[in-house]
């Protein structure tokens, strides 16, 4: 049997190499940060890591992780509820609701599972999802795992969502899902707007603020703070891989009868180990940074607002944006993959996407930000564009 599956699994992978669609991974021999060695040897200027904070590698975020495997191990070698759960567990758990302003939280392995196992356990077929177009893959499998029926509106677009607000009027609850900030794009979507339309028309909501969550709001509490809705919204997912230490580990947070129905019903919490302690130390100790200065996070805005400022100045165009996302827009899928390769042999490592990922003509360049990148690396990365540009004649 595995001789004809093998052809097939082949013929499928050249398929996906001839289209150009091909993945390949570049390997890093040095800690993620702003300034990364790869080992083809090569030092290059980061660009593309969901490193908002520069917590990936904190030494605050470190020592707090290397007293946790002297004080609790290594691993839990078991779920939650059997004998996975430790004070440090707990403790992060509470540490995110304070963050969020939110009554309780649950932990997951990673915020692909909180996603995953946020829809199956609330709603049944009575009940009606109504979610963004550009919401993340693992809202998607979450709400395919879910028997409510589905209804889908336009990104951001509150017309869309009113109407489908409207077609889902007979049922029994209404649950509108969104991300806080939309990965390709950075854009956050209307959420005053969004409560005003779920008020209306009786329903809750979920933002799941994995790319907004330490990025948005005055002191980084997320979509909720940034449209003063702290305390307001049913269901906040979000992922500890991002801003708050880009380790693993996701969470749901939320009214303490959702959080509390998890706990007994969601299927990657029930069925899956428990994070390290050493992950929950660090995540505490994130929190204990974000909550004690906005340091980190004025300092990716201010280096956010440089890197759109000069590089509209020179000529390109940027999609608005208030995270740390940055979509350069170049519209050709070769040309985007083109300016990424020279971007490269400039020393600065970003990525190209394209149709399928973003849609066909709005072929991009993706540039992530952090408190961790210097005035000078800012400097470099711009006067890299400017170069690259000239180069192929598009400025
Ligand atoms: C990154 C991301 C996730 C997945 O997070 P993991 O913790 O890495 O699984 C989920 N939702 C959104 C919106 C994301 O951006």
């Amino acid at each position: 049997m595995y001789e004809k599956f093998q052809v097939h699994l082949q013929h499928q992978l050249n398929e996906i190499e001839s289209a150009g669609l091909f993945k390949n991974e570049r390997i890093l021999v040095s800690a993620q940060g702003p300034e990364i060695r790869t080992s083809a040897g090569q030092e290059v200027l980061n660009f593309c890591a969901n490193n908002y904070l520069g917590f990936s590698n904190n030494p605050r975020l470190i020592a707090a992780a290397k007293a946790a495997l002297d004080s609790h191990g290594y691993g839990m070698s078991s779920v939650r509820f059997i004998c996975g759960t430790t004070n440090l567990h707990k403790e992060l758990e509470k540490s995110i609701a304070d963050f969020f302003g939110t009554e309780d939280t649950i932990l997951y392995a990673a915020a692909f599972d909180a996603n995953g196992g946020v829809f199956e356990p609330l709603l049944t077929d009575e009940d009606a999802i109504i979610s963004d177009t550009l919401n993340h893959a693992s809202i998607i499998d979450g709400v395919r795992l879910c028997k409510a029926q589905r209804f889908r509106y336009s990104n951001a677009d509150m017309e869309d969502l009113e109407d489908q607000l409207q077609q889902a009027a007979p049922c029994r609850y209404r649950l509108i899902v969104t991300d806080g900030v939309f990965s390709m794009d950075g854009n956050v979507p209307p959420l005053d707007k969004i409560k005003a339309l779920a008020d209306k028309y009786d329903a809750m909501i979920m933002v799941d603020e994995s790319h907004s969550a330490g990025v948005i709001g005055k002191t980084g509490r997320g979509t909720t703070e940034q449209f003063n809705l702290r305390g307001q919204i049913e269901i906040i997912t979000g992922t500890l891989g991002k801003a708050f230490g880009g380790a693993i580990g996701g969470f749901t947070t939320g009214k303490k009868e959702i959080i509390g129905m998890l706990r007994q019903r969601s299927r990657p919490y029930l069925f899956s180990n428990s994070i390290p302690p050493a992950v929950a130390a660090a995540g505490i100790e994130a929190f204990k940074i974000m909550t004690s200065s906005t340091e980190l996070l004025d300092k990716l805005h201010e280096n956010r607002s440089y890197f759109v400022e000069q590089m509209t100045r020179i000529g390109y165009k940027i999609k608005p944006t208030q995270s740390g996302i940055c979509a350069v827009m170049l519209g050709d899928a070769k040309l985007s993959q083109e300016v990424a390769s020279r971007l490269l042999n400039e020393g600065i490592y970003v990525i190209g996407f394209y149709f399928p990922v973003v849609p066909k003509g709005e072929a991009r360049i993706r540039v992530q930000l952090s408190a961790a990148h210097t005035h000078d690396q800012l400097k470099k990365v711009v006067a890299a564009f400017e170069k690259v540009g000239h180069d192929l004649q598009i400025l």
